[in-house]
């Protein structure tokens, strides 16, 4: 086989790997993000909960305050009516002491509301803070796993830079070459094997006599697949001998 293509083959393998990899990598991040944003939105929920309760405190403090208010007013008619001289008057003021014991009432109702709800929010508001101190303990325990995956992935990534670095040694240069330039626009494969007497990466049969020339000891030449461009071997080549199934021809023992 020409010189280099068995540590290509290696190259090209770890290459693979480094592209799984590196999408794999690149997930984090991501990963990380969506945690912590968890993590927010249930603060964001504990912030509402709390600043609702505030207002619901001051409404509460105003309609206090409305129904002195119409108490006060109720009792001043009162007073008045004791003092007047005339029917009409009298009746005037009736009326007016009615309808502010009428507003006091309904001030009192919305008091009485307010007062129920502010229950409701301080329930609201420790029920936020649980949600956020069990979304902050998983996250947490998330984030570690995250981090551990990341850290293997980043090991493994090492490695399989090693492994490509110490296959590329064995490449010629032009071989290199070809074989990158290929890659970058082939999905990052450059080199693939005859299978079946087809290309294994785009199908397309392979010449008998390519395959019988792959199959030699002493080949040297670099084949090309016609239609995908990728550089081609043998894995049993790779062996040794080519079979009668892979040239589709008589056996070509070298
Ligand atoms: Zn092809």
């Amino acid at each position: 086989m020409p010189p280099g293509l068995d540590h290509l083959v290696q190259l090209q393998a770890a290459d693979l790997r480094l592209i799984g990899l590196r999408e794999r990598l690149s997930h984090f991040p991501t990963r990380i993000a969506e945690a912590n944003a968890r993590v927010e939105a249930a603060r964001v929920q504990v912030t509402a909960a709390r600043e609702a309760h505030v207002a619901a405190l001051k409404d509460r403090k105003r309609y206090e305050l409305d129904v002195e208010q119409w108490k006060e007013k109720a009792k001043k008619y009162r007073s008045q009516s004791f003092e007047v001289k005339t029917n009409e008057a009298y009746r005037a003021l009736q009326h007016e002491t009615q309808n502010a014991e009428a507003e006091m009432a309904k001030a009192e109702d919305r008091l009485l509301e307010r007062m129920v709800s502010g229950e409701e929010y301080e329930h609201q508001i420790k029920a936020a803070e649980r949600a956020l101190a069990g979304t902050e303990a998983a996250v947490a325990a998330e984030r570690r796993e995250i981090e551990a995956e990341q850290a293997a992935a980043q090991k493994e990534l090492e490695a399989a830079e090693a492994e490509r670095a110490e296959a590329a040694a064995g490449v010629p240069e032009d071989l290199l070459d070809q074989y990158q330039r290929i890659a970058a626009r082939r999905k990052g494969i450059g080199v693939t094997e005859v299978f079946k007497q087809s290309c294994a990466q785009c199908g397309v049969m392979i010449r008998p006599h390519v395959i019988q020339a792959l199959g030699r000891d002493d080949n040297q030449e670099i084949f090309h697949c016609e239609t995908c461009t990728r550089i081609l071997y043998l894995p049993k080549s790779f062996g040794g001998a080519v079979s009668a199934a892979a040239t589709g021809g008589p056996s070509t023992e070298i």
